[in-house]
């Protein structure tokens, strides 16, 4: 419900020091091998300046340890708080992929005084838009539209209570049972993920499952779409990016030897729309938003690393 495959970063910082999350890492390794690399604080800040990330201006200070520091090391830096802990949690995007949803999360941690961030591709763009946003105002709880939280903290005890007070307040309840069973039919290449009954229960899911992105790492691990296809098609056409697809009248595949981290992507994506109210809107990210994210370098790189961890 709060970390899925690679996604998300966590930092702490001892003065100019940050050691945050590498790109392309799973936290849930943490206590097993090194996941963190060291950062110079203040050249992370001027990179967002820069706008780009630049061989010329590297932030690391430990290069030879083989790691890439996270995407968003630019808004970890830029927030003045010894822990900053950022995720795509289920309850968060279910909120935050529609104007309704935001409204909602708004007024249910309004004592905690929330800043909203609109969407941006993530890393300098975003860390950009979050300082603009922040303007010098001072909240430990930031809500990014289309992609989930920031919660920050000096103390780690502080920053749990945070966490599970924010998960508590913005929980929804499934609207339908997820763990759907699966389905019968099978096809070379692709395995059931789950039968028709799921959509039967509510044709809307469906609809929405196959109607675009909603967030950052639905399109860097599940594409661009998740088409509704034919039996016919599924076995002719799909192209590698399509990862999982809507089988007519058969229910959802996923690609045999989908990574690890594929699976949670799309689990988190069906536990998020079973989520989202009938009433509330919910946006799919643009194409050209798509687009900027699955041609981009640095998450052809950490969809490239979380393959080689994750089987
Ligand atoms: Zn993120």
């Amino acid at each position: 419900m709060l970390v899925q495959g690679p996604g998300g970063n966590t930092s702490v910082k001892f003065g100019n020091i940050m050691w945050i999350k590498a790109s392309g890492t799973l936290l849930s390794n943490a206590g097993m091998t090194e996941i963190f690399t060291p950062v110079d604080v203040q050249r992370a800040v001027a990179e967002i300046d820069l706008g780009e990330v630049s061989p010329k201006h590297d932030i690391r200070l430990d290069p030879e340890d083989g790691h890439r520091p996270s995407i968003e090391t630019g808004f970890h830096a830029l927030l003045p708080w010894k822990y900053v802990f950022h995720y795509h949690s289920v309850n968060a995007l279910a909120h935050l992929t529609s104007e309704e949803g935001q409204a909602a999360a708004l007024a249910k941690l309004s004592d905690l005084s929330p800043i909203p961030i609109g969407y941006s591709k993530p890393g300098i763009p975003l860390s950009r838009m979050i300082r603009e946003s922040i303007n010098g105002r001072e909240s430990r709880v930031v809500l990014l539209k289309n992609h989930g939280m920031i919660v920050c903290d000096n103390s780690i005890a502080e920053i749990r209570n945070l966490i599970d007070k924010t998960e508590k307040r913005l929980w929804l309840n499934p609207e339908v049972d997820c763990a759907a069973e699966p389905g019968q039919q099978e096809f070379p290449g692709w395995v059931s993920f789950s039968g028709s009954g799921l959509f039967e229960q509510d044709p809307l899911l469906a609809k929405r499952l196959t109607s675009g992105c909603y967030f950052p790492d639905q399109a860097v691990f599940l594409g661009p779409e998740i088409p509704v296809l034919s039996a016919d098609e599924l076995q002719k056409r799909p192209d590698p990016c399509v990862q999982a697809a809507v089988i007519q009248g058969g229910g959802l595949h996923l690609r045999a030897g989908a990574p690890t981290a594929v699976r949670e992507q799309l689990e988190c994506l069906i536990a998020v729309l079973a989520r989202i109210p009938k009433s509330w809107n919910p946006r799919t990210l643009a194409n050209s938003e798509i687009g900027e994210l699955i041609d981009w370098d640095a998450e052809k790189y950490r969809r490239a690393l979380s393959e080689k961890n994750s089987n």
